[in-house]
């Protein structure tokens, strides 16, 4: 039986812009989605008056195909404050860009975390070139000081890596300093889900409706219904590509705090390495809608996909904001194994979106893991179709 036009397989970020580029160009689609929604890694769920991301993450405004995929204003985005607060050796530090805010730029240099020489060091990062090496590497090469790497730089990119070792391939280090030098990250006021809610829009997405098997210009539904298509889009990583990805993974708990435990939309970094927290944000600081009035909603992250030990996870927030923390409420946990796929020194992922006549594949895990890369990806397969049937 024939399906559409084209049949797009999972609904995340990389599978709606990849259907709505072939929609807009005419031809008719059908998305398959397992889940009960659509975004895939990109959800929200609402609990108790408050938005909970599946997992914290934020959309760095200056990624390029996000620019030219999302309709920013619609999203209503609202902005982190470019820097982050450290704790390093028993207190807090602000340390902030000094190209951005001059004034707050020379007092990071007063709170022990930078060092001069930081200033030629982070130029030479963000100019990184040359030969591929792991994060680590890079930034001792660059000659960022002991104290900066260490209070700093470690559990930010361990918040975006997802891995501890600083292992990931200097080529993805390069991106993200490019991300987050460009622009501020942002969240949008209804939840990280907007996004794919808004690429979503106006598409025929089956939800509920998992596909066993793709080839020969079909796909093959759980429920052994074969439909045919001239295309066929897989963007998801498990049918086809799985056994060659890597995955790291992440927990995050979210808190109902009676005030925010540190004023501002602060990404707060855990630069003593105590962890378990690696970092936290209070998300209605950021986007008051993120939670009832009068309520703060805090959101903290562990490296890897655990059943989380709360008792440490408070204990260790005592230590930072005091008792105060014992009187707040554990709102919910998201343990994501699969949450991005590695990206390790030598990794190369040859993202061709054709694999044979008629099938395609794309997703974060073929280019770079981001948000960035799933729409890269999901723009590059609806281009390789288009240029197909054309
Ligand atoms: C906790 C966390 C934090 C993150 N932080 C950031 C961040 O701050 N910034 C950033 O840029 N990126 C971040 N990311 C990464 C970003 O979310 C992903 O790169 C992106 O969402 C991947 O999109 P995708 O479409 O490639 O894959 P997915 O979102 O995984 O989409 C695949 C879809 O396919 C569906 N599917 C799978 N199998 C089938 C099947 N057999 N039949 C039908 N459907 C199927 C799945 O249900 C899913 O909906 C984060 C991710 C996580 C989980």
């Amino acid at each position: 039986m024939r399906g559409a036009d084209a049949i797009v397989v999972g609904a995340g970020v990389a599978g709606l812009v990849c259907a709505r580029t072939l929609s807009r160009n005419g031809l008719e689609v059908v998305v398959f989605e397992a889940a009960d929604g659509v975004g895939g890694r990109v959800r929200t769920d609402e609990v108790d008056g408050f938005r909970l991301d599946r997992g914290f993450q934020v959309l760095p405004t200056a990624y390029p195909e996000a620019r030219s995929a999302l309709r920013y204003e619609q999203l209503e985005l609202r902005q982190f404050e470019r820097g982050a607060i450290v704790r390093f050796q028993g207190r807090f530090h602000r340390i902030v860009d000094p190209r951005r805010s001059p004034l707050r730029g020379v007092r990071s240099f007063t709170s022990g975390v930078v060092r001069p020489r930081d200033l030629l060091a982070v130029r030479r990062l963000l100019s990184l070139e040359g030969r591929e090496t792991t994060t680590l590497d890079a930034l001792c090469e660059a000659g960022v000081s002991g104290s900066l790497r260490d209070g700093f730089f470690t559990p930010f990119l361990r918040g975006i890596t997802l891995e501890a070792e600083l292992a990931t391939s200097s080529r993805f280090l390069r991106f993200v300093l490019d991300a987050f030098a460009s622009g501020p990250a942002a969240l949008p006021s209804r939840g990280m889900g907007a996004i794919a809610e808004q690429l979503a829009e106006g598409l025929d997405v089956r939800t509920g409706t998992a596909v066993s098997r793709v080839g020969d210009g079909a796909v093959i539904l759980e429920d052994g219904e074969t439909l045919a298509a001239d295309a066929v889009v897989v963007a998801a990583a498990g049918l086809l590509d799985d056994r060659h990805i890597r995955w790291n993974g992440v927990t995050c708990l979210y808190f109902d705090a009676p005030a925010p435990p540190i004023a501002g939309a602060w990404l707060v970094l855990d630069g003593e390495g105590s962890g378990p927290v690696n970092n936290l944000a209070t998300l209605t600081e950021v986007s008051p809608s993120y939670g009832p009035r009068g309520r703060a909603l805090v959101s903290a992250s562990v490296l890897g996909a655990c059943e989380p030990d709360l008792e440490a996870v408070l204990h260790q927030l005592e230590g930072w904001f005091g008792p105060v923390v014992r009187s707040w409420r554990h709102l919910r946990s998201y343990a994501i194994p699969k949450a991005l796929p590695a990206y390790p020194l030598g990794w190369s992922f040859d993202d061709e979106p054709r694999v044979e006549r008629g099938l395609y594949a794309c997703g974060d895990h073929r280019t770079h893991p981001s948000l960035n890369g799933a729409l890269a990806s999901g723009r590059r397969a609806a281009e390789a179709v288009l240029s197909d049937l054309r």
